[in-house]
């Protein structure tokens, strides 16, 4: 399996020649930064999750250390354009196929690298309990991720990280600008859970044309209770996929968010499964355009 990804990403992608000439910050380095790029790529590809792992079964160069010395300056623009032509690739030759006939971007957070012990001027800090009880620090790396979700699989098309002292908003928005510019047709919509429901990234994402969706938690006090007021004036659709039935109201809501100064569609969703109710969740859209875009269930 290793071998035959190896072989496809040659064919179709010409891959290794796309990194030969990407660079790091090392001088005099007896290695190419290449060899290290592609060890990291091979070391993804064979499933084996850290640099640990790859010391532990593999005798071959480049060594963790210089794995390690080399991405800490390798040149992440060059990676990202690599990343760029991949996508322009698949898509020119109908690799990718759309999600239910909507290319969707989903932006997550991620956590990486924790530890108790080792830290770098990166790191983000927590005050954590021990057993004991004693405080303690936690170091961490966070990055945000934009996510091409296509009907068999998804690619990842770029990440930002999520740099000491400031939120996930504030890294996202950085991603979103450069994904906007870069992949400008790649996707249509954007979804994100109730951390993106930011007023400044919806405004973004929509003077690029695109829609967007996040999960709205009850934080957003004034627009959550005006969603369950009208649902209780409102007869829901109703509906069953296979052993769970849905009860779903669609909202048009005014001046309910500050800030954004907008309407914004609000979906609540019942979910009944047989044994018994499981969750209430309740999201909203930027506008009512995506749920006649054939995204979600019929409203
Ligand atoms: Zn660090």
């Amino acid at each position: 399996m290793f071998k035959k990804a190896l072989r496809y990403s040659r064919k179709h992608f010409d891959l290794f020649k796309k990194l030969k000439d990407i660079t790091d910050k090392r001088i005099k380095a007896r290695i190419s930064t290449a060899e290290v790029a592609i060890a990291i790529f091979s070391l993804q590809l064979a499933n084996l999750g850290s640099l640990n792992n790859y010391a532990q079964s593999s005798v071959l160069s480049p060594s963790v250390s210089t794995i390690a010395r080399s991405a800490d300056g390798m040149d992440i623009d060059y990676l990202r354009n690599v990343n760029l032509q991949i996508y322009k690739k698949a898509r020119k030759k109908k690799m990718l196929s759309a999600y239910r006939g909507e290319w969707i971007g989903i932006i997550d957070g991620k956590e990486i690298t924790t530890s108790d012990y080792l830290k770098c001027s990166h790191c983000k800090k927590r005050k954590l309990r021990d057993k004991e009880g004693r405080l303690k620090y936690q170091y961490y790396h966070q990055f945000n991720a934009f996510i091409l979700a296509c009907k068999d699989f998804s690619i990842t098309l770029d990440i930002e990280p999520i740099l000491p002292g400031e939120g996930e908003q504030t890294s996202a928005y950085r991603l979103l600008e450069r994904v906007c510019k870069n992949y400008p047709k790649a996707f249509s919509l954007v979804i994100g859970d109730g951390l993106y429901l930011n007023e400044k990234i919806f405004k973004l994402l929509e003077a690029h044309h695109k829609k967007t969706i996040a999960v709205l938690k009850e934080e957003r006090r004034q627009l959550f209770q005006e969603a369950n007021r009208l649902s209780l004036l409102e007869e829901p659709v109703v509906y069953r996929e296979g052993k769970t039935s849905y009860r779903v109201w669609g909202h048009s809501v005014s001046g309910c968010w500050d800030g954004y100064g907008k309407d914004v569609r609000v979906i609540v969703s019942q979910e009944i499964t047989k044994k018994g109710l499981t969750q209430k969740m309740v999201k909203a859209g930027k506008t009512r355009r995506w749920w006649q875009t054939g995204c979600g269930p019929p409203i």
